[in-house]
């Protein structure tokens, strides 16, 4: 092992990845002190519940984009971490509310919950030249007692989620849309749109999931979307699906295949932006179209290799790649092994790019796995001799999701058990 000086580190945030790496980071010897800072009164991000919208009694906008009915879109036996797995119920598909008090549970038992420091907000991060190399210059508020402070660290570790800033598309004639225009940020129950006609923009996992359940109380719903491969689940009578939104005049929508319709809401379930509005240019982290850029492997910071991202990718198996991805960044800083020069990791993302660009994805698509993610994992646990993750997490993922496109309706009534690191079985089958 390589000599390595005892590090002083800041993580920035307390949802599943900021614990997480709280939790490696807090055992791990070469590190001196790790402040967690988290701008909410809880840990949990995405998984605590609130009925408000908008922004919080301290001004910042609402980071939770959780609705009330929410169970999760993947089962608890890949969603856990490797060495702290979901315990065992009864169900596969959980509540929310569950996963959060299991981040809670995996807080609580690895002693991070009480190093966490709440209400701290972090509002600006500048790397500055060190005695020994760079260091980072990290500001944050008490949001209780308003008090500023500026710290100084080794390593800052960005965890602060991807899922609270609202993609708003460039539909012509949305800004003079004579109804009610929503983004699924806000959305937390369906009684909202009782009785009215709802345009959802979107099928991702949220969009097909609030757009069932508005079924329940609006006259009618119409599901715009681009999906490749066509659900077979069978929808109520009252939704309609439809191809993608050419323009909007009034109260009209015009489908890319000549149709027309009339709504009352435009329901916006069209994802959300990478935002690090905390970060001062002089990180060096730009974000166009979705692509956070320069990042060696979707984690380190290019031009200031003492700090990560956690968390980036999407279409993973998050806690478990969150967990990797932290012990992978842990190993370069104990001196495990050494990450590669700036001009080698430079050249290794402009390679994947390429790569990504000849296979069809766009620079939107640019952190998106799915059938990449077992490569992507075994690259982080090859580089730096760690356990990789076993397959049959990414064959339940594959499973799944392919349930979920085809049978919305009953798909989270399947159980799933997992056998050995590539086998599973679904003891209760939805299908069947
Ligand atoms: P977050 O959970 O967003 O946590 C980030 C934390 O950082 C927050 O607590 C926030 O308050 C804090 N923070 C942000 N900025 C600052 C700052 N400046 N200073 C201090 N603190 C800050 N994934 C699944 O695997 N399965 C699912 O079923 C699933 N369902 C989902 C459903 C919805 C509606 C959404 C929105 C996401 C879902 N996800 C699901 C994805 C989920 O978000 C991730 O799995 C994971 O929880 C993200 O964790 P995170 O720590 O990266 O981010």
């Amino acid at each position: 092992m390589l000599f390595s000086a005892m590090v002083r580190v800041c993580v920035i945030g307390a949802g599943a990845a900021g614990v997480c790496a709280a939790r490696h980071l807090l055992v791990e010897p070469c590190v001196d002190h790790v402040d967690i800072f988290e701008q909410a009164s809880q840990l949990g991000g995405t998984w605590v519940y609130t009925e408000k919208v908008g922004y919080d009694d301290f001004g910042l906008p609402i980071h939770s984009s959780m609705y009330k009915s929410l169970r999760t879109n993947l089962p608890k036996e890949i969603m856990g971490f490797p060495d702290f797995p979901v315990p065992e119920s009864e169900k596969s598909y959980l509540p929310a509310k569950e996963m959060l008090s299991f981040l809670q549970l995996y807080a609580d038992k690895h002693q991070v919950t009480d190093r966490i420091n709440f209400n701290h907000h972090v509002n600006l991060v500048i790397p500055k030249a060190g005695p020994s190399g760079e260091l980072w210059d990290v500001s944050f508020k008490n949001l209780l007692n308003g008090e500023s402070e500026t710290r100084e660290y080794d390593y800052v570790f960005v965890c602060n989620g991807h899922y609270n800033t609202p993609f708003i598309p460039n539909i012509p004639g949305l800004k003079e849309f004579q109804g009610d225009v929503m983004h699924s940020h806000d959305y937390r129950v369906p009684e909202i749109f009782s009785g009215k006609r709802v345009l959802v923009v979107g099928a991702g996992p949220s969009g097909m999931d609030i757009a069932l359940e508005v079924t329940n109380v609006a006259h009618k719903v119409i599901l715009s979307h681009h999906l490749k491969e066509q659900p077979r689940t069978v929808f109520p009578d009252n939704l309609t699906q439809k191809p993608d939104v050419k323009r909007l005049d009034g109260k009209k929508v015009h489908f890319a295949d000549e149709s027309e319709d009339e709504v009352d809401v435009v329901f916006l379930c069209t994802g959300y932006l990478y935002n690090f509005p905390f970060l001062h240019e002089s990180c060096n982290i730009s974000v166009e179209d979705n692509c956070v850029e320069p990042l060696y492997k979707h984690l380190v910071n290019i031009h200031h290799p003492t700090m990560c991202f956690i968390g980036v990718p999407y279409y993973v198996c998050a806690f478990s790649m969150f967990d990797l991805q932290v012990r992978y960044y842990i190993r370069s800083i104990n001196g495990t092994f050494s990450l590669p020069s700036t001009e080698e990791m430079i050249a290794h993302w402009e390679e994947e790019k390429k790569d990504r660009a000849s296979r069809g994805y766009t620079k939107r698509q640019a952190h998106m796995m799915g059938p990449d993610q077992e490569k992507y994992y075994a690259s982080l646990a090859t580089e730096a001799g760690t356990k990789s993750l076993p397959s049959v997490l990414t064959k339940i993922r594959e499973e799944s999701s392919i349930r979920f496109l085809h049978n919305l309706k009953h798909y989270r009534q399947d159980v799933y058990k997992i056998i050995d690191d590539n086998t599973y079985e679904i003891v209760n089958d939805a299908a069947r």
